[in-house]
């Protein structure tokens, strides 16, 4: 459920119209609601109540942007960070330490040390090497670093290759077959607790079955792991939860369901489980809004060229994702067409072969369930001022994150000597 509805015939986010967002701060735009993402977050927290003491860690890369990482700190979630740059974001935003999760294949050592000194509840280590220099850096500063492996469940997620991240073949996690000597092998290393486990088996993922596997396998795991000796108190079970981006296709599982599942796999694990949900608690919660620069008639289908572009949401080009496109004030005529931007390539391409309401030159549409993996993925390709980002919480709207000026984007290039 989302807070973006028609209201006498004019598409609102919450009680402002779209038109007068696009008015005030040009296109394009992204816009968030703010009761969505809240209602998100406890929808989410309530479906897992039923489990012992869990935190919700909102995947800070799903939207970085600071107001709505406030939003959700404000409603009690956590954040999971792979960066130094998402963790200082979610503490600026007024996260707590406590609900830090740092996960992320690539830690560095400064990143580490950052993390240790401002304080965290876990790392999620993902190989023995890492585990060496988190030792090191750790006993440098004369701490204990909090620890768990991201285990590799080899399952198949059955989502997007590129979103898929739990097969036996991938950068992620360590074998969860050989995961008892990487555990053997961290005790024997110093200012470590190896404190838990963790598993993350991909996004948009739309069938519960392939998570029940891998808790099931993490379950098992962490009895082995007892018997073991090792003191595990938390069990981090990821993210990943799909969202209905095609109207017209049967809705993914939602969070009772996941919660009811999860409630039933970890009854007897006496931990505190961990949750990093991201595109379920913000996608539906964000638009993109933009103008029609023009129709061009192909030769073919004509093409809806529109002001947003690749770089503004990435999903299409890079994932092959769809997202619905409504015209701001819907009249009663469809069309097909295809949806592109003005980019170089193309690949600047939103729909292809799209049946949706009729628009012409000078109208708005929007991007649905864009509050995810978009505004933060943008860039500047075809220097093109990274886009801007607007909140909402009822009648009122704000600017979070301004229209990048170009003057910034040049001043931004610096000539070498011997061009000055
Ligand atoms: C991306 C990611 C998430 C969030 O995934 P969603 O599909 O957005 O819920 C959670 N945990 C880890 C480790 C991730 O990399």
């Amino acid at each position: 459920m989302d807070h973006f509805s028609l209201r006498e015939g004019a598409l609102h986010c919450e009680d402002v119209p779209l038109a007068e967002i696009a008015a005030a701060v040009g296109t394009p735009v992204y816009v968030y609601s703010s009761a969505t993402m809240v209602r998100h977050a406890r929808v989410f927290r309530d479906a897992v109540a039923a489990t012992s003491d869990p935190l919700v860690a909102f995947a800070v890369k799903a939207n970085p942007n600071g107001a709505v990482l406030a939003t959700l700190a404000r409603e009690g979630l956590g954040a999971d960070v792979v960066s130094i740059g998402e963790y200082r974001r979610a503490i600026a935003a007024g996260i707590p330490p406590e609900r830090i999760i740092f996960s992320g294949v690539g830690k560095t050592a400064d990143e580490m040390a950052y993390a240790l000194t401002g304080g965290l509840l876990q790392f999620n280590l993902e190989s023995v090497e890492e585990a060496e220099m988190m030792s090191a850096v750790a006993s440098s500063l004369g701490v204990a670093a909090p620890v768990a492996f991201r285990v590799n469940p080899d399952v198949d997620a059955r989502t997007h290759k590129k979103i898929s991240t739990g097969g036996a073949l991938s950068k992620f996690g360590v074998p969860i077959g050989d995961a008892l000597e990487y555990y053997a092998r961290a005790r024997e290393l110093p200012a470590l607790d190896v404190q838990g486990v963790a598993v993350h088996i991909g996004s948009q993922l739309t069938d519960l079955a392939p998570l029940e596997s891998a808790f099931g396998k993490v379950g098992k795991l962490i009895g082995e792991l007892r018997v073991a000796g090792h003191d595990i108190r938390f069990a981090d079970l990821g993210g990943g939860l799909g969202v209905p981006y095609d109207r017209d296709m049967p809705h993914p599982p939602g969070p009772q369901e996941y919660g009811a599942m999860v409630a039933r796999i970890t009854a007897d694990w006496g931990v505190r489980l961990l949750f990093e949900p991201g595109r379920l608690i913000v996608a539906n919660a964000g638009v993109l809004l933009s103008e029609v620069i023009r129709v061009k008639p192909g030769v073919g289908d004509p093409f809806v060229v529109v002001d947003a572009a690749m770089n503004d949401l990435m999903r299409p080009s890079l994932y092959d994702a769809y997202h619905a496109i409504d015209p701001v004030t819907p009249g009663n005529s469809q069309m097909t067409v295809n949806v592109v931007g003005p980019i170089c390539e193309s690949g600047d391409t939103f729909a292809t072969g799209r049946r949706m309401g009729a628009v012409v030159a000078g109208d708005l549409v929007v991007f649905r369930t864009a509050g995810a993996y978009a505004a933060t993925m943008a860039s500047t390709y075809n220097s093109r001022p990274l886009t801007p980002e607007v909140m909402v919480s009822g009648d009122k709207f704000a600017v979070v994150r301004a229209r990048q000026d170009i003057e910034e984007l040049i001043r931004a290039d610096k000539l070498p000597d011997w061009l000055g």
